[in-house]
């Protein structure tokens, strides 16, 4: 009777008579490639967000990958970005040729901080003649929107475009607004561990803008012309979702919305429990907000308790994690890029005690006691 880290058993046999109509509808049709799964998803979410368009695509990397060919970065651009962020964020960029530029995040919502963002593009535009300021990626750490009403007039007025990775925080709400309707692309994962996941790898592009639209959609399959697919405007990508992942999505968005709402009681829960925990800070989200709690991530007081208490969760057999142990600008694969220890104290504070417990819609009362219980010792 152990503790899972993310339940995606109990998900499953709520909806298991729906998912196997819905990938036996792809095997009976045999469109697996741009099946009519694909426009339903597309409509489906689009919709719900709130935006005129939604491109799926292979993985959450692709649609930030796509996002930034539609949007011309290249050699030169300087891109800023959180260093508190799974890879892809930054790889993309790089990728790309373009230049991932840093910005420290708030110590409370581990989301990039606009007064560092503001620093950064200053000096970026006073210091480095080589680059061109270009864009900004904010991301929704945790699944927990970023301080849009802050980031967004700083990207705008300085000339940026603003692209939300949204890969943790689709369906989360920032001031009533739903994340993947702002800025100029939002990207999300469906990646399975992801708030809400496919069976293998996926991810969606939204946009209002019709030109951005059409530069999606033609990256997506290799660069492809709207009027001939054997005409190509442009290089681009095979980047397209398959029929079975759309399928298994359309069976588990029936879900999602109640999910959500699950997700609020159980952290609620663990936010009761563990404020009797001496040390540890559990994680808050500003008023108006609505996360969808991608992760559970509690601050412990210094690297020693965080070691402590995930050593006591492992001798009983809960499982835990660190996200994110390393900053990204203190990962090998930045070498080049010249950053050092200290060039962004609230994320390396962060990555030093920070850790995750077991989170998802289907954890119980009585197993989240038993966590807190191991966790005071
Ligand atoms: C998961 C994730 C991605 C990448 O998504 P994949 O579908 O795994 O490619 C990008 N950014 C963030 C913040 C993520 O958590």
């Amino acid at each position: 009777m152990s503790i899972p880290f993310i339940d995606l058993k109990t998900q499953y046999r709520l909806i298991e008579n729906q998912i196997k109509a819905n990938i036996e509808g792809v095997l009976e049709h045999g469109a697996y490639v741009m099946g009519p799964e694909i426009r339903e998803l597309e409509a489906t979410l689009a919709d719900y967000a709130g935006v005129s368009h939604a491109v799926s695509c292979s993985s959450g990397t692709d649609a930030l990958l796509m996002s930034l060919m539609a949007l011309g970065v290249g050699p030169g651009d300087a891109i800023f970005t959180t260093p508190f962020t799974f890879i892809a964020t930054a790889e993309v960029v790089a990728l790309l040729g373009a230049t991932p530029v840093f910005v420290d995040i708030d110590p409370v919502t581990f989301n990039l901080d606009p007064d560092d963002l503001r620093r950064k593009i200053r000096y970026v535009r006073e210091n480095r003649k080589d680059l061109t300021a270009r864009g900004v990626i904010a991301v929704d750490i945790f699944g927990q929107p970023a301080d849009y009403d802050a980031i967004e007039p700083l990207a705008h007025n300085s000339g940026l475009f603003l692209v939300v990775d949204a890969a943790q925080s689709f369906g989360a709400v920032y001031k009533g607004r739903q994340v993947c309707s702002l800025g100029d692309l939002a990207c999300t994962s469906f990646f399975p561990a992801k708030p809400l996941g496919c069976y293998g790898d996926g991810g969606m592009v939204f946009v209002n803008n019709e030109e951005l639209h059409q530069l999606l959609v033609s990256i997506r399959v290799h660069g492809m012309s709207v009027t001939d697919k054997y005409d190509n405007d442009r290089l681009g990508l095979t980047a397209r979702m398959d029929s079975m992942q759309a399928a298994v999505l359309l069976a588990k968005f029936g879900l999602f919305p109640g999910e959500i709402e699950k997700r609020q009681e159980v952290t609620a829960r663990y936010a009761e429990l563990l404020s009797e925990v001496d040390g540890l800070t559990p994680p808050s989200v500003p008023e108006g907000n609505v996360s969808v709690w991608a992760q559970y991530c509690v601050l412990a007081r210094d690297t020693e308790q965080r070691t402590e208490v995930m050593g006591r969760l492992a001798e009983a057999s809960i499982p835990s994690g660190i996200y994110y142990p390393k900053p990204l600008h203190l990962q090998k694969a930045f070498a080049d890029l010249g950053y050092v220890m200290g060039d962004f104290p609230v994320s390396e504070d962060a990555a030093s005690r920070i850790f995750a417990l077991p989170m998802h819609p289907y954890l119980t009362a009585e197993d989240q006691e038993t966590i807190v219980k191991v966790i005071k010792g």
